[in-house]
């Protein structure tokens, strides 16, 4: 018999935390859900719908092409619907389709992609589902479906905005996909300076969430390429100017009563806890594997602020 590796995390205190503060877990692939749920995560924050069509080996063109559309949006259902039952009633927070252009090139049927000198820069997250509201239709039926199916805690969230025009067109499109907006939880990440400049927009649009995308911001930021190793010490997502602009966009939301989160992958570090926890985030997101010690710090950190409130 094989042991769960999940248990051993931090087995010095296997107890949960309560914390004011949710903390969830990243899911990457679905196949992780179930050692995701067994963190006592609160949820999942981010669950990115790229894996589950990268994982197909070909583009969603051509998938549909030889599989038909109906085949396309059930891969979409069968994938989340894995993660929603393991965290149910939890909520689990969908990401629609964000991969690169030079990812998708690397897929049958991906010969037609375009070419960019920037992929980071480029046709990627809502621009690309914004330019393609036919393909873009598939994810939201998948989700459209599982509502059907009384999957109540599946949330969406659309990558890379820049602005509170390109909210309304994606909330546009989920009323013309047969899903109401008032009825169902969504938000965007915060990923481009611009979006976190525009928060105040975007808050009035009907997000129930903004989410901090720390391992794009930060690269867009400081104009830092975060795959580009020559730079790589100059990617500081405790940057003070990231910390600037997310510590205003969670003031902003907080007066607007959206909730903020981070999915990047700073949720996980103490000092990006320390710091989101003492500017009120509502949810801290962290990898399978520092969840329990997400769990503690953001306990510590709430205790030290109560005490210093009460003194
Ligand atoms: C991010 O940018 O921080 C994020 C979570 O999205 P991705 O890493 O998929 O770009
Ligand atoms: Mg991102």
């Amino acid at each position: 018999e094989e042991t769960e590796p999940v248990e051993e995390v931090r087995p010095q205190s296997p107890v949960k935390p309560m914390t004011a503060t949710e903390v969830k877990v990243n899911v990457s692939i679905p196949e992780a859900a179930e050692r995701a749920a067994a963190t006592g995560a609160d949820g999942v924050g981010l669950l990115r719908m790229e894996h589950m069509i990268l994982s197909l080996n070909q583009t969603p063109a051509k998938f549909i092409e030889e599989n038909g559309e109906d085949a396309y949006v059930q891969e979409l259902v069968q994938g989340i619907r894995h993660v929603a039952d393991e965290f149910y009633p939890r909520p689990v927070r969908t990401r629609t389709l964000d991969a690169p252009t030079d990812e998708f090139r690397q897929l049958e049927g991906g010969e037609d992609e375009p070419k960019e000198h920037n992929p980071m820069l480029g046709y990627r997250g809502i621009r690309r589902s914004l330019d393609r509201p036919d393909v873009f239709a598939h994810e939201l039926e998948a989700f459209r479906r599982l509502y059907e199916m009384g999957y109540d805690n599946v949330e969406m969230m659309f990558p890379l905005v820049n602005d509170a025009e390109d909210v309304y067109r994606v909330k546009q499109l989920m009323q013309e996909a047969g899903i109401d907006p008032d009825k169902r939880k969504w938000g965007v990440m915060i990923e481009t300076p611009a979006s976190a400049l525009a928060v105040e927009e975007m808050a009035q649009t009907g997000i129930d969430f903004a989410s901090f995308g720390t391992n794009d911001l930060t690269q867009y930021t400081l104009a830092v390429d975060r795959n580009n190793e020559n730079v790589a010490d100059r990617f500081d997502e405790l940057h003070p100017s990231v910390l600037r602009l997310i510590g205003d966009v969670i003031e902003t939301c907080r007066e607007h009563d959206v909730a903020t989160s981070i999915c990047g992958q700073a949720g996980s570090k103490p000092e990006m806890v320390q710091f989101l926890v003492n500017e009120g985030v509502s949810s801290i997101s962290a990898n399978i594997d520092a969840v329990r010690d997400v769990q503690h710090e953001v306990k510590r950190v709430e205790q030290k602020l109560l005490l210093e409130s009460v003194r």
